[in-house]
């Protein structure tokens, strides 16, 4: 990991970050730099956008209660989305803002909630997923927030993935080899990672997922892992094996 400054606090912001050309913040942004941080005229906020890399800002009063960022100067370059999609059947409430984190942390571009037969969400907030996938890139210093997109069917989610690469199916009853073995054999690139809802998948869509050419089934051990476990175990295997971790350090 290169040298990275995890001190200064670090804000997602939607404007264009280019040097001199000051932010106007938003009040929630304003009172938690001021108040919650106890920041003041001068002190420095790391910001990215997702486009233009991070930089270094300072904060300029406008204000009693208002304020800007400056942007100094740019700290790292933009880094392209990470080519993996992870499809998830969605939990509820403080499981899925737990399990969006964790994902964002380990490396998904594209966050896809897929509804399956025995799903326990019958809707899912995209608007709340994607607060959660900018809390923690804030925290964990990634450069682009993951494309957060509207629920699918199981089957237009095959449709919409499958065209782009293999899918990693992560199946509860595949006592198979080691996950480590199967994904050594698929190519690199693109792929996406399907985990299942807490009821585990139906017989008609394990069938269905193990039809598919492009579908690998992995196991993840021997014991049955709630879903938001096995989003974690599912993504540090793939990192690991055919994803980012390689070419980490
Ligand atoms: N209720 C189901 C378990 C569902 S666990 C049952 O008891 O059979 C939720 C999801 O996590 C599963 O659909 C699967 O995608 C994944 N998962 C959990 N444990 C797993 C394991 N040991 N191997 C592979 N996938 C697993």
């Amino acid at each position: 990991m290169p040298d990275h400054d995890f001190r200064s606090p670090r804000l997602f912001v939607e404007a264009d970050l280019c040097a001199g050309a000051g932010i106007g913040l938003d009040p929630a942004k304003a009172n938690y730099l001021l108040n919650v941080m106890r920041l003041d005229a001068g002190a420095v906020v790391l910001a990215f956008n997702g486009r233009d890399g991070e930089w270094r800002c300072r904060i300029e009063r406008t204000a009693k209660k208002k304020a800007d960022l400056v942007p100094e100067q740019r700290l790292r370059e933009q880094t392209p989305a990470p080519a993996l999609a992870y499809l998830f059947a969605p939990l509820k409430h403080a499981r899925l803002d737990y399990m969006v984190q964790k994902a964002v942390e380990m490396g998904a571009g594209i966050l896809q909630p897929v509804m399956t037969q025995h799903v326990q969400a019958s809707r899912v907030n995209v608007e709340r997923m994607r607060a959660n996938a900018i809390e923690a890139a804030e925290q964990c210093g990634i450069l682009t927030i993951p494309d957060c997109r509207e629920p699918l069917k199981l089957d237009a989610a095959l449709e919409a993935y499958l065209p782009h690469g293999p899918m990693i199916f992560c199946d509860e009853r595949e006592d198979a080899e080691s996950p480590v073995a199967t994904l050594a054999r698929l190519p690199k690139g693109p792929l996406s990672l399907l985990i299942g809802p807490e009821g585990g998948f139906s017989t008609e869509e394990r069938a269905r997922l193990h039809a598919e050419t492009s579908v690998t089934a992995i196991s993840l051990g021997p014991r049955i892992l709630r879903a938001d476990t096995a989003a974690v175990a599912a993504l540090a295997v793939v990192q690991a094996t055919i994803g980012d971790w390689e070419s980490a350090g």
